[in-house]
Formats: C-alpha cells, sequence, structure tokens
C-alpha cells in the first residue's frame, strides 16, 4: 500500500521540528515527500539525511546550498502541489504561508495548517480554493485541534459559543504602563509553550489571540458573537465549545503541539502514540480562568475589529503585526509601539476591499508602510 505523502513547509522552524519528531515515531503511516526552510541549511542538510525527501527546497540564503535544492518562493507552491504529496503541513511563519495554502487547497490536498496567517489574510479565498479544489483544512493550532475535536460530528447549527483560552503570556500580572516597556528578553520568555520568536511575541501581545478568533470564524463559520476568549494560565484546557443545549465539551491535555499535529495528519481517525506526553490530572492540579484584561493587551481588541471589519481589515491587522514584531525584535521600537503600529495601520486602511490576492498583497504592504511611517522607521 502506498503511504500518504506528507510535505512539511518550515521543517527547520519549532512546528516543522516537532512534526518530524512525531512523523519518526509513524515511518510506517506516513512518507515525507518534501521539506522546505526558509534560510537554515544546517538543519536543512540534517532532515535530508535523515528523511531523503524526493523534493527539499530553500525559500532563501546563501550559496551553499545542494544544486538540487529549489530555491525561491515559488518552491513553496511546487512543494504543495506534488502528485506524491497528501498532505501539506504548512508551519510557515507569517503571510508568507498564503500561496502555498491557497495552491494545495486548490489541488485537493489536506492541508495541516500550522500558518494561521492564511487563513487571517485570505480567510475568504482560502475558502473558495477548498470549495474549487476539494481541499481539507485540518487544524494544527491547539485551540482549533480542541474545538474541532469536541465538535465531533456536529457543525455550527448546533454550538451557541466558542471559548478560546489563551495562557495570558508572560505579562498576565504586569501593570498596563510596565506591559509597555517590556523588552525583547521579557516578551520571549513565555511560561508554557516553546515556539517560534514570532508567535512568541504575539502570544505577549495577545495579537496571537485575536489571529485565532479570526482563524475560529474562518474555519468553523460562526460569527465573532459567538467567539469568546478566556484567559487559563496554565494552558491545560485548549478550548472549549458551548452547544446550543448549554452543555460545554472540552479538551484537555499538557501543553505539546505533538498531540495537534499528530491529529491534524490523522483526523478523523486517531492513531495509537506513545510518545505524546501523558497527561495526569492530579498533578495538573488548579486550573484557573480569568477574564482578558483589555486594557493592558489592546491588539486582542484591535484584532477582533478587524475580523468583525472583513473585507481586507483582517489582512491590515496581520500585516501591520508582522511589520510591528519584526521591529521591535529588532530592537527598533519599545513593545507597546507593536499595538500602536496596529490600530495606526487599521485607522487608515481597514476599509480597503479584500476580493482578490492583488487586493490583500495591497492591503498587506499599506499596512506595513503604515506602520514604518507611524513608528519613525522608514
Ligand atoms: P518558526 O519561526 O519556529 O518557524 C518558521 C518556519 O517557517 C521555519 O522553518 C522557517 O524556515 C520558515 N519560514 C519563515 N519565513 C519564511 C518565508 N518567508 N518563506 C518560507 N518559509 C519561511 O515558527 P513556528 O513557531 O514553528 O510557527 C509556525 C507557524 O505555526 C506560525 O504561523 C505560528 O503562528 C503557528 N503555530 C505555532 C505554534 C508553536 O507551538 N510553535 C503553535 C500554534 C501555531
Ligand atoms: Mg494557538
Amino acid at each position: 500500500m502506498k503511504l500518504p505523502g506528507v510535505a512539511i513547509l518550515g521543517s527547520t522552524g519549532s512546528i516543522g521540528k516537532t512534526a518530524l519528531r512525531v512523523l519518526a515515531r509513524h515511518r510506517d503511516r506516513f512518507m515525507v515527500r518534501a521539506v522546505t526552510a526558509h534560510a537554515n541549511v544546517a538543519l536543512l542538510r540534517e532532515q535530508v539525511a535523515a528523511w531523503a525527501p524526493p523534493f527539499v527546497a530553500l525559500v532563501e540564503g546563501d550559496g551553499d546550498a545542494p544544486a538540487e535544492w529549489r530555491r525561491g518562493a515559488p518552491a513553496l507552491v511546487e512543494a504543495a502541489t506534488r502528485p506524491d504529496v497528501d498532505v501539506v503541513l504548512n508551519a510557515i511563519v507569517g503571510a508568507a504561508g498564503l500561496d502555498a495554502t491557497l495552491a494545495a487547497l486548490g489541488a485537493g490536498k489536506r492541508v495541516a495548517l500550522a500558518n494561521k496567517e492564511s487563513l487571517v489574510v485570505g480567510g475568504a479565498l482560502v475558502e473558495a480554493a477548498a470549495q474549487r479544489g476539494g481541499g481539507l483544512i485540518v487544524p494544527v493550532d491547539s485551540e482549533h485541534s480542541a474545538i474541532l475535536q469536541c465538535l465531533g460530528t456536529r457543525g455550527a447549527a448546533d454550538v451557541k459559543r466558542l471559548i478560546i483560552t489563551a495562557s495570558g503570556g508572560p505579562f498576565r500580572e504586569w501593570p498596563a504602563e510596565r506591559v509597555r516597556a517590556a523588552t525583547v528578553a521579557d516578551a520571549l520568555n513565555h511560561p508554557t509553550w516553546a515556539m517560534g520568536r514570532k508567535i512568541t511575541v504575539d502570544s505577549a501581545t495577545l495579537a496571537n489571540k485575536a489571529l485565532e478568533v479570526i482563524e475560529a470564524h474562518f474555519l468553523f463559520g460562526l460569527g465573532y458573537d459567538q467567539i469568546e476568549v478566556v484567559v487559563h494560565p496554565q494552558s491545560i484546557v485548549h478550548s472549549m465549545v458551548e452547544f446550543r443545549d448549554g452543555s460545554v465539551l472540552a479538551q484537555l491535555g499538557v501543553p505539546s503541539m505533538e498531540l495537534p499535529i499528530l491529529y491534524a495528519l490523522s483526523h478523523p481517525e486517531r492513531i495509537a502514540d506513545a510518545g505524546i506526553p501523558a497527561f495526569d490530572a492530579v498533578q495538573a492540579g488548579r486550573l484557573t480562568f480569568e477574564a482578558v484584561r483589555h486594557d493592558a493587551f489592546p491588539c486582542l481588541g484591535l484584532g477582533m475589529r478587524a475580523g468583525r471589519a472583513g473585507g481586507a481589515a483582517p489582512a491590515v491587522f496581520n500585516g501591520a503585526n508582522e511589520e510591528a514584531v519584526a521591529l521591535f525584535l529588532q530592537g527598533r521600537v519599545a513593545f507597546g509601539a507593536i499595538a500602536d503600529g496596529v490600530a495606526a495601520a487599521l485607522d487608515r486602511h481597514a476599509g480597503l476591499p479584500g476580493g482578490t490576492l492583488e487586493a490583500l498583497w495591497h492591503a498587506d504592504a499599506a499596512a506595513r508602510e503604515t506602520v514604518r511611517e507611524r513608528l519613525g522607521c522608514r
């Protein structure tokens, strides 16, 4: 029997590496057919040596790569649409993942989607591509994996509310003024999850939760009034679904991406896996919940505003956030400037139309430009 082929886009990142760790336990079920990285030649070489995939691509980086490796961004689409690939794990960070998501869905692939930015920037187009090509999105994000698992065979008509949990990040208890002045080291010190730098900063501003609310809107077809965020510092309850009769189901587990990655590959089946960290209720101890402090974390409200506005507004939110986070990580702007830049971009560009890919990339570029201008980083 031919094993399902997997392409891992962003194999050198946090999700990509975790996925290869999971796949190493299931070599009898899946074949790795393609790996791609942005610029980490050394790690990509190691992965190629371990997995011998027939397709390898490096988007940027030095000339030191083997001649048979594909180069440049179009190689992502090539990897995502190969005939020997059935499942595309999109673990790229940022809007750079959108083209591959669209191409994979258009080619009828299953997309195990970690790259939530794809759905935020191009939600309607991504849905249309899946419809047209027969592709299926299965979320890797732990909250959305939890919701999918709680839903079982039930759809939007049976749901009253989604309750998305947030760890609250490293600044959960900090006064708003202190949050604004947080350093890069402070922001990268996440209490419960080890992740790439961009999403770790997004978790500190709560922009990540805004992206996840928009992601949930498109994945599960629910209105923004039906999606709530609650802070849960232990990151054990990965999210909850309230059904129309008032029953609430939750999915629990230790904070590890191994299970959501495995489930995205196997859904709706479940695969036995002795490597997934075991859950111990007594060890988990107290599970607590608290309201979001919107005064200290304005990015959540800004993103929800963008989601409700629709059109290109989510793309503006995402592009502005990516640009502001990059400037913060370069040490050029303060932590509090991230929200200022995002707010300025939304004020100026939230009304842009979003019907086509060209319109969305225009909105993305306009948002980034406004952030650089507003934050004095031209
Ligand atoms: P990361 O920075 O660790 O890895 C990103 C990967 O994408 C790398 O392999 C890099 O080479 C590649 N990449 C970066 N820019 C690229 C570009 N322009 N073109 C092509 N490839 C590029 O990030 P991560 O933490 O693994 O996150 C990846 C995605 O998964 C993000 O969308 C993030 O929001 C989402 N996600 C991550 C986690 C987590 O636990 N890390 C959890 C949920 C969702
Ligand atoms: Mg998440």
